[in-house]
């Protein structure tokens, strides 16, 4: 690679922001720019789920401005600039400012919330929070509502009925799936999740899809598969998130469910990386601050010369559901065993088991919710 050039990220969301302070930690002088589609302002983005509890604007939820993230970082920051295509061969990326070259090029341009495609002309209605823009946006529209229509009952989705409730909305939640956070929890850890949001008021209609949105002069019609219809002064729409990956994939760089790289976070094209919600690392696609942050610290001792590795250790997923709070680390896709409930009531530890006894991972719930260090110490690391 090219040392004048400079070293490019594309994103400002955690994973952009992480990787500038762990690179100016080694190296203060290497040109650094970093390009954002948004305003750039630095934000920790767990809290846009809680911003009810918390009782957070979008702007009292901002760190720091662009200006500011620039000065600090010795960089120069490109705010709403797009990116809209990657020529690796030139080692140049093309914006919709004009182009620029790159020594090395770091994607952490996140994900895409996936978009149902519904009937009906109130699509455009519904919210999807995905960084602090939408959040500003949400937090109008929500001001003078009353009741809440989610669609979905994923990790956003149950953060946000949570919060809402905390809020003094009403809610309802609707998913095609029999129980909340079905990727994530096993099935005795869904149930008391689902039993603490229900007794602090939010409705589910779960293994129910919505067929249809409509707007109305008040808000929203959800229409579901049985006919049924929710009223609501405004929708939610929280159904999953895709990593973005279309730009790599024209660009010839390798993509799975998110752009691919190694552990040394080297996508197919050489002097090309990416971490965080865009990529999948060695077959892991995990949307969560612990790896990127652990990405970030490998990549930037790997940009200064000391190639590393990143290493995930086991890494327990906490749901902000307060009305039951929840840690989880998912057993591998492919391990062979059982999950086990021990506890009773909302109050659970639910561990996956192999059959000569190893604990592969657990769900802890309620007041065993606070065991999740002690337990992620014994299942196995994610990536060694
Ligand atoms: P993003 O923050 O999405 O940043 C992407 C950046 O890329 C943005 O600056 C965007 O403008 C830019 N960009 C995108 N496309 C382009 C383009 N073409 N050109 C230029 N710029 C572009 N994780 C946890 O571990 N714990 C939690 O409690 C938790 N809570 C969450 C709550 C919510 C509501 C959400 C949505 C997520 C939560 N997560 C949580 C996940 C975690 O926040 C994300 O994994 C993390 O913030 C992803 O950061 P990122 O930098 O990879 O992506």
């Amino acid at each position: 690679h090219n040392q004048t050039l400079p070293i490019v990220i594309i994103g400002t969301g955690l994973s952009g922001y992480t990787l500038a302070r762990e690179l100016r930690k080694l190296d203060t002088e290497t040109p650094l720019v970093l390009i954002t589609a948004d305003d750039g302002r630095s934000y920790s983005k767990p809290m846009l789920s809680n911003g009810f509890a918390k009782g957070k604007t979008a702007d009292e939820l901002a760190q720091a401005d662009a200006d500011t993230q620039a000065q600090a970082l010795n960089a120069r920051i490109m705010t709403h600039t797009r990116v809209e295509g990657i020529d690796p061969e030139a080692g140049r990326i093309t914006t919709d400012a004009g182009t620029l070259d790159y020594g090395r090029l770091i994607l952490a341009w996140g994900a895409n919330p996936i978009r149902i495609p519904l009937e009906g002309d109130g699509m455009d209605a519904l919210y999807q929070v995905n960084d602090l823009t939408d959040y500003g946006h949400f937090r109008e529209g929500v001001a003078g509502a009353r009741r809440v229509v989610i669609l979905g009952a994923g990790l956003i989705g149950c953060e946000f009925a949570n919060d809402l409730i905390n809020g003094g909305f009403e809610v309802e939640v609707v998913a095609p799936d029999p129980r909340v956070l079905p990727a994530l929890l096993p099935e005795a850890a869904s149930e008391a999740v689902r039993a603490g949001l229900e007794e602090a008021g939010v409705r589910f209609h779960l293994q129910h899809s919505a067929s249809a949105v409509h707007r109305t002069s008040e808000g929203v019609i959800v229409t579901l598969d049985d006919g049924r219809m929710i009223e609501a002064d405004l929708g939610v729409a929280a159904v999953g998130l895709q990593p973005r990956t279309e730009l790599a994939d024209a660009a010839g760089i390798e993509c799975g469910r998110g752009i691919r790289v190694n552990q040394y976070l080297e996508t197919s094209a050489p002097g090309v990386y990416a971490l965080g919600d865009c990529a999948e690392v060695c077959g892991h696609v995990l949307p969560y601050v612990m790896p990127l942050m652990a990405a970030a610290r490998a990549l930037a001792k790997s940009l200064t010369g000391e190639r590393t590795p990143v290493h995930y250790g086991s890494m327990p997923v906490t749901v902000k559901t307060p009305a039951c709070p929840v840690a989880v680390c998912p057993p591998p896709a492919d391990a062979d065993g059982e999950w086990h409930v021990e506890g009773e009531g909302r109050s659970l530890r639910v561990l996956f088991r192999s059959e000569n006894g190893d604990l592969l991972g657990f769900a802890v719930t309620g007041d065993c919710a606070g065991e999740k260090q002690s337990l992620s110490k014994e299942v196995p690391a994610i990536l060694p």
